[in-house]
């Protein structure tokens, strides 16, 4: 009993801004009727390494990039949990054979995609039981320590499709303007896991920022994570209806700390977890309906046909607990 998510790193271009501010989307799927985070409940994450190299960068390259990916993950304090490498394979990554593959493979066809992580969830309890990576070899590689002209970082993108394999969707934190040569250009950027890549030649997505560092501990906290923060959890309704893929931010009304969620069931349920304790103000508002492919695997349920509205309270969120559940309700445009 499983279920197969794709999520694809589409590639482009340069240079970081911008506040504290969180945005990541965590993953998760309906089992029972109930949100369940996709997670590992078992570590360490068990890792196979595919024994094919690509120009430039041999097999061990490769593993020595997962190595570093993983690590800088493993090594967030406010995060708990562990990886280790089991061995070089012939298997192919992408593949439902209940092992974590990680691998170059050929994929002409995907001009725009870097990589690609793929997950196998049991429907059942909705934990993550595999996940597949592969950087596409369609692309020039590189595992030069600060990186190479008119090459993709291996270690940056394995950390974002490394975020991926955790949980992790992707984040709105970022701007891009759209290229005279198509595609799009990043203008600023401030989470690794936001869905479009640097340039090529840059090896700053190698190090996490602010919102994923919140992202990886939201999804695996430690005991003093938990202890320290708090939640706020509610639905986005219309005439009485769940909301489905409606963005709810929060917005901290002494620190200006920010935090997006999604909902993610036709209940239009949400939860916001990791938020330092305090009064928060609450806004509900549509995707901007170009960018939904980037954020959920089924973009037909996502309803963009809403104002954009506030909670009509204000939130309290109290030290290691939930306040009171928000119903947020919204009107069509
Ligand atoms: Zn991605």
């Amino acid at each position: 009993m499983s279920a197969r998510i794709r999520l694809a790193l589409v590639l482009v271009a340069l240079v970081a801004a911008a506040p504290s501010v969180f945005a990541y989307l965590s993953l998760g799927t309906t089992v029972n009727g109930r949100s369940v985070q996709t997670r590992w409940t078992s570590m360490p994450i068990r890792y196979f390494i595919t024994n094919r190299g690509v120009a430039g960068v041999s097999a061990a390259q490769m593993q020595a990039a997962a190595v570093a990916s993983f690590s800088t993950w493993s090594q967030v304090p406010t995060a708990s949990l562990s990886a280790s490498f089991a061995g070089f394979t012939n298997a192919e990554p992408v593949r439902d054979d209940g092992a974590t593959v990680i691998g170059f493979q050929p994929h002409e066809e995907l001009e725009r995609t870097l990589g690609v992580t793929a997950f196998t969830l049991d429907r059942t309890t909705g934990t993550l039981v595999e996940a597949d990576i592969y950087l596409n070899s369609a692309f020039d590689w590189s595992v030069a320590a600060s990186g190479e002209a008119n090459k993709f970082d291996v270690q940056s993108t394995l950390t974002h499709e490394i975020g991926h394999l955790l949980g992790l969707g992707h984040s709105l934190l970022g701007e891009t303007v759209l290229r005279p040569e198509g595609g799009r250009r990043v203008t600023s950027k401030r989470s690794v896991m936001f869905p479009i890549a640097y340039l090529v030649g840059t090896t700053l997505d190698r190090t996490l920022q602010d919102d994923d560092i919140a992202g990886v501990s939201d999804t695996y906290p430690t005991g003093k994570f938990l202890n320290s923060t708090g939640s706020v959890a509610g639905r986005v309704t219309l005439d009485g209806a769940g909301v489905f893929g409606a963005h709810v931010i929060a917005v901290n009304t002494k620190t200006g700390q920010t935090v997006g969620a999604f909902t993610l069931n036709s209940q239009g349920q949400f939860t916001m977890d990791g938020l330092e304790p305090g009064i928060y103000v609450l806004r509900v508002e549509p995707i901007d309906d170009a960018d939904v492919g980037s954020f959920f695997n089924d973009d037909a349920k996502v309803d963009v046909n809403f104002r954009a509205a506030f909670y009509s309270k204000l939130v309290a969120v109290p030290v290691g607990g939930a306040g009171a559940s928000a119903e947020i309700k919204v009107v069509r445009k």
